[in-house]
């Protein structure tokens, strides 16, 4: 089937207007619809922007009557897992019960085609590294309990109404595309690749690193960086395999563990600044490692990541920082 006219739901975010951008290169009509909760109107690439809120169905209902289209993509979602620990009624009520409005409205107005992002966090603590798709799934916060639980949702309305799904589980996304004017803007910022290129340019004031007795080679946490671009572009072969498959579920990452004391050394070479970081307890909820075994996903869908040498993306992160230090300006 050839897919023209998408939807793109949390289009305003970080991977969602990432992935917005390259289906827009690659010739897609795109409908961004954002709550703009989190996402920035400045990160917006699309020909038409809708401002609405899953949790609203009658809304989403109304917008999937009147338009027609080829897929949904669906970004949209609360995801820090220490946020979802404290509190697990936000995650259950914006991942959970807004991905069922969503299904509810695509199966009474005939929309078939998905591609959901869900996360490495449905394995819980890694019984056996890398990381494959067949892994027990126990995850060990909120945040992973409602990824797994709209994955089952999606079998279950596959089985039941032929709702066609691509569940992509994300290792570490990291990345940018600053001469695009996109970047990395979350607030407040959690993640360590942006966390340590702002304490390299004098934009932070401290950095922490969570931990420093993990049983890995350094003692710190080991998780495995995917770009941005390298993840839009699965997802858009996802989108083309559910021609062919009704139902499947990836991992996307590059299978490389990098520590975090290594990601603070690649950030120390490239800008120049001899940055010391502070070491604190570990954070709840953090696995020691999380790497993806990605075959599956390299075999099946003809993917394979271009862009996720950890070098180049911290060099994007600066640059990105460097441009636009407050972020985007919305
Ligand atoms: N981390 C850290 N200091 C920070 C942010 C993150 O030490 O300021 C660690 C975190 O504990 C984990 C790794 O960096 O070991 C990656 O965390 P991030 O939040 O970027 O992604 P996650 O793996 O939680 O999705």
């Amino acid at each position: 089937m050839t897919i023209s006219r998408i939807l793109v739901i949390g289009g305003a975010g970080y991977v969602g207007s990432h992935f917005s951008f390259f289906a827009m290169n690659n010739g897609l009509d795109v409908t961004v619809l954002d709550n703009l909760s989190k996402g920035h109107k400045s990160a917006l690439r699309c020909s038409q922007f809708v401002q609405a809120d899953l949790l609203n169905y009658d809304n989403l209902l109304n917008h999937l009557s009147e338009r027609r289209y080829d897929a949904i993509f669906h970004f949209a979602a609360s995801c820090l897992v220490g946020e979802s620990v404290q509190d697990p009624a936000q995650y259950y009520k914006n991942n959970v019960i807004a991905a069922f409005n969503m299904l509810e409205a695509m199966r009474v107005t005939g929309h078939d085609r998905l591609v959901f992002s869900s996360t490495c966090a449905v394995y819980g603590y890694p019984k056996k590294l890398p990381l494959y798709e067949d892994h027990p799934k126990d995850p060990i916060s909120p945040y992973g309990r409602t990824k797994l639980t709209i994955e089952w949702m999606l079998e279950d309305y596959n089985i039941a109404y032929g709702i066609r799904s691509a569940q992509l589980r994300y290792f570490n996304a990291a990345g940018c595309e600053p001469d695009s004017g996109l970047g990395e803007d979350h607030r407040p910022e959690t993640h360590l690749i942006p966390n340590v290129v702002r304490f390299a340019l004098n934009l932070s004031d401290s950095l922490t690193i969570f931990g420093d007795d993990y049983p890995t080679r350094d003692g710190t946490c080991i998780r495995d960086y995917i770009h941005v671009m390298d993840l839009a572009d699965a997802h858009l072969k996802a989108c083309a395999k559910l021609d062919t498959i009704p139902m499947i579920r990836f991992n996307l990452g590059t299978g490389v563990g990098l520590s975090n004391l290594e990601v603070v050394d690649s950030v120390r070479r490239i800008s120049g600044v001899n940055i010391a970081p502070g070491f604190g307890p570990r954070r709840p909820g953090d696995p020691a490692e999380l790497v993806a075994d990605a075959s599956a996903a390299q075999k099946n869908l003809g993917w394979k990541p271009s862009r996720s040498n950890l070098d180049a993306i911290v060099t994007e992160v600066i640059k990105w920082f460097s441009s636009c230090p407050q972020g985007y300006p919305n």
